[in-house]
């Protein structure tokens, strides 16, 4: 510690010193704030003075920081490529779903994950969790419509005796809503979304979910259920705003310009982004007609909080929160907290499961494929792990992702190195490369919905 100045109040540590402090404690801590970070900091080191000024500039210039602004939309990786840039969720209670993982903040540039705080076996149900929102598949979403599936869980309806209709349509002069939920629990759980996507209560939301439907594009279905759910949430007492705020802001992102750049041909036009945008704000903020405007003016009595307004009814931060959709969707449509969390890897011990088909299809299970162990990163595939290195990055780069870093693909590329030096040696390195696991592509026909 030769670098340490002494003061009339106490020891100054150096700037390594403090750096290492203050990583250990975002470590310990993924969720606190800067003044409460600042705050064990100083009951950790009662010998040290440190204003909170330093901590914050440390913490800003470490990728420390848990940003409740809109902050940088990503990180620049090597290449030219851009990895998403996640946040921490302040205040996350991970203790409603599980004890068994804790989150983690890797780096800047990995950002969160999670890990496990107990030994985990193989096959072993880690947790289950309800969606945030859901932006079902297409061919569900058509049963919802048709009154066939819930219109909150997604559950088939068929054969089922406790069926409930949308309240607002049993009223009178109103135009029909087609919303039928498994029970009065899921009608009632729906209030969160459903009033501002519902044709009867809020009509100027059609365009838009028809919009999306025809397009099938599910980040702008998921984007709409989103805006609803806090918009209807900020009519509220606040608690609740400020939980779903935290959870949307929280999420994972990079934008849609970014995407695009990197992306090809998996996203429509730019013409088609702003059609989009006009339709969502006319759903939630200016419908055409003096009719529409009345009703929705009916959901929305409050003002909506001008942070909200900055956040999502600007056309950057639109494009901005479809990426956001695009990158922590589950594969069925589903936007869940916790597991949105969840890393990348090409050799993933973890897998996500729809078990409860006949009570809560939106429900997903988190299983582990593997023992892991105290600390271990859990890790799931985004893509068909199967194909050898190129082919799995191909589709990584579909999904707007950047250079996959797993230890797989870093041993991949080793021995395509070596290969590159030993011509002779090529049949040995491409039997390397050949498919991993029996059950891999089993699992991933599961999690994209191929039942
Ligand atoms: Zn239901
Ligand atoms: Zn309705
Ligand atoms: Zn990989």
């Amino acid at each position: 510690m030769t670098t340490t100045t002494t003061t009339t109040n106490g020891v100054s540590p150096s700037e390594d010193d403090l750096k290492d402090a203050l990583k250990t404690l975002r470590s310990e801590h993924p969720t606190l704030g800067i003044s409460k970070i600042h705050a064990a900091l100083l009951a950790d080191h009662p010998e040290w003075t440190v204003s909170e000024k330093r901590t914050r500039k440390i913490l800003q210039s470490e990728g420390l920081v848990i940003s409740s602004g809109t902050g940088p939309t990503s990180a620049s990786g090597k290449n030219g490529f851009k990895y998403p840039s996640s946040k921490l969720m302040e205040g996350l209670d991970l203790g409603q779903w599980t004890k068994k993982v804790e989150v983690k903040f890797f780096d800047k540039k990995k950002g969160k994950g999670l890990v496990a705080k107990e030994r985990i076996s193989e096959g072993e149900t880690i947790w289950k969790e309800d969606p945030f929102i859901l932006a079902p598949e297409w061919d569900i979403y058509d049963l919802q419509i048709k009154s066939g599936s819930c219109m909150h869980c997604s559950t088939s309806l068929a054969g089922s005796s406790l069926v409930k209709r949308c309240a607002d349509s049993l009223s009178s002069g109103s135009t029909l809503c087609p919303a039928h939920f498994c029970n009065h629990l899921c009608r009632e759980r729906s209030n969160k979304t459903h009033p501002l996507l519902c044709p009867s209560q809020n009509p100027a939301s059609t365009p838009l979910l028809s919009f999306a439907q025809q397009k099938e594009w599910m980040a702008l279905h998921a984007l709409a259920q989103c805006t609803a759910r806090v918009l209807l949430a900020a009519q509220g007492d606040g608690k609740d705003f400020a939980k779903d705020w935290e959870v949307v802001k929280s999420l994972a992102q990079l934008g849609m310009e970014e995407r695009h750049a990197q992306v090809s041909a998996a996203e429509p036009d730019r013409a088609t982004w702003k059609k989009a945008f006009q339709l969502y704000e006319q759903a939630f903020r200016e419908p055409t007609q003096a009719s529409e405007k009345k009703k929705l003016a009916r959901l929305l009595r409050k003002p909506i909080p001008q942070e909200v307004v900055d956040e999502l009814f600007n056309y950057d931060a639109f494009l901005r929160n479809l990426g956001r959709m695009s990158l922590n969707l589950e594969a069925h449509g589903g936007l869940y907290v916790l597991h949105s969390h969840i890393n990348h890897a090409c050799s993933p011990n973890t897998s996500i499961r729809h078990f409860d088909t006949r009570t809560a299809l939106s429900r997903i299970t988190v299983v582990a494929k593997k023992d892991i162990e105290v600390n271990e990163e859990l890790v799931i595939t985004y893509v068909n792990p199967d194909p050898r290195r190129m082919d799995r990055q191909r589709q990584l780069d579909e999904w707007g992702f950047g250079q996959c870093r797993c230890a797989r693909c870093e041993q991949e590329k080793k021995d395509e190195a070596k290969l590159l030096t030993n011509g002779e040696r090529h049949t040995s390195a491409v039997a390397a490369a050949e498919p991993v696991g029996d059950d891999l592509e089993k699992e991933l026909k599961a999690s994209f919905g191929v039942f």
